[in-house]
């Protein structure tokens, strides 16, 4: 019978795998004809331009060609916008043969890109390849997709997870704007209320901006306090009435860092009840090379009250050290939090300077494109995990 692309998008093939997620969903099916598979994504508006397309273009690429698929052809259905970044982005399709004959849906075959447009429901397919070869789209491109759909049972390995903190409300973290900016990226501030306008921190002003730039921003007490120790009172004075003054200029908040990572039973109580979704502690994750060591937290983590992180980075966390944690935790498939502090060329132990913090940028942006990295707020990777898992079940 022959397949339009209604039939393709529609009609279920012999083998067609199903992600459904609450931001969208991707499928193929394979024409016995050609053993090509038809390759289809729609995205929810407010899930495109997060640039993790291409995780989920490798994870079905690793399905076909564990299946024996010779290849894919893509469709790709997404807003009009979203086809405008795509096909911007998109690179030349190029063709991928080898000795064999048959091309393979392999890594290479990522960087073609062949796109349907559509339009109010309707599909224009553009000139076809034929053969073996073919397509796939997406990449950074499709922006997109479906991280949450990874995240819903965890992290496939290959793929880390990393979430960009700030901590201290610090004035000098205002500088991380553009960077993030011209990254395409989303960190977490995680905030002291009572720091606000103080000389040497964040203005109102400024967090507002870093908010409506889609930044998240977070608690982290009132006063920077030490929380193990205090009484019940005053933990709850210092957690809560902070996430209240946040919400009452404006912030949404829900997740919280414990000040120098420090807490107690009483303190991690205090932070669920006063309605926070996580929080972070300093620790529970080495650096490597470490054996015995966790190497990344796991999505959904272990402890929602007690996130694990490698703990603070300081000036002597080199790039290559940061860069080694993120790749150790590709191997298992893991969330890695960084915590920065001041954002300065060496005006504090806690500091990473601007530049470095950009060529940080820089590597993660590339290790994003090739579909093993993918940059969340701490947010966006605690509300990710919360649904009943479906990703790996659709296998
Ligand atoms: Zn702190």
């Amino acid at each position: 019978m022959p397949r339009t692309h209604g039939d393709s998008f529609l009609h279920v093939d012999r083998i067609t795998h199903l992600v459904p997620v609450d931001i969208g969903m991707a499928r193929y099916d394979v024409d016995p004809k050609n053993n090509l598979a038809d390759v289809a994504f729609v995205v929810r508006d407010e899930w495109q331009g997060k640039g993790v397309g291409t995780l989920l273009m490798r994870r079905m690429a690793e399905i076909a060609r564990a299946r024996g698929i010779s290849g894919f052809e893509a469709d790709v259905l997404l807003t009009n916008k979203a086809m405008m970044r795509v096909q911007a982005l998109s690179r030349p399709a190029r063709r991928h043969e080898d000795a064999g004959g048959a091309g393979t849906a392999d890594d290479t075959a990522l960087s073609a890109v062949e796109i349907l447009r559509t339009e109010k429901g309707g599909a224009r397919r553009l000139p076809t390849r034929q053969e073996q070869a073919v397509l796939v789209c997406v990449g950074a491109c499709l922006t997109a997709v479906l991280l949450a759909s990874v995240l819903l049972t965890g992290v496939p390995p290959g793929i880390a997870v990393v979430s960009l903190e700030f901590d201290d409300t610090l004035a000098n973290q205002f500088s991380a704007r553009s960077i993030l900016a011209e990254h395409r990226m989303h960190a977490t501030f995680f905030v002291n209320s009572g720091r606000l306008d103080r000389p040497g921190y964040l203005t109102v002003a400024e967090l507002r901006a870093l908010a409506s730039d889609g930044h998240e921003i977070g608690g982290h007490t009132i006063a920077h306090a030490r929380l193990p120790g205090l009484p019940a009172r005053e933990q709850r004075h210092q957690i809560c009435d902070d996430r209240r003054a946040l919400h009452a200029l404006g912030f949404d908040v829900s997740d919280f860092a414990y000040p120098a990572g420090e807490y107690d039973s009483s303190s991690a109580e205090q932070v669920r009840s006063c309605g926070y979704e996580s929080a972070r502690e300093a620790g529970g994750i080495g650096y490597p090379p470490c054996t015995f060591c966790t190497w990344a937290e796991t999505i959904p983590p272990r402890d929602l009250m007690a996130t694990r992180t490698p703990g603070s980075l300081r000036r002597a966390h080199s790039l290559p050290r940061i860069q080694a944690l993120v790749r150790r935790a590709q191997r298992v498939g893991g969330w890695i939090q960084l915590t920065f502090h001041h954002l300065c060329d060496a005006c504090d132990d806690y500091s990473i300077s601007t530049e470095d913090f950009s060529t940080l940028l820089d590597w993660l942006a590339e290790e994003r494109e090739a579909g093993r990295v993918a940059v969340l707020t701490a947010r966006q990777v605690i509300r990710g995990a919360t649904p009943p898992p479906r990703w790996l079940a659709a296998e």
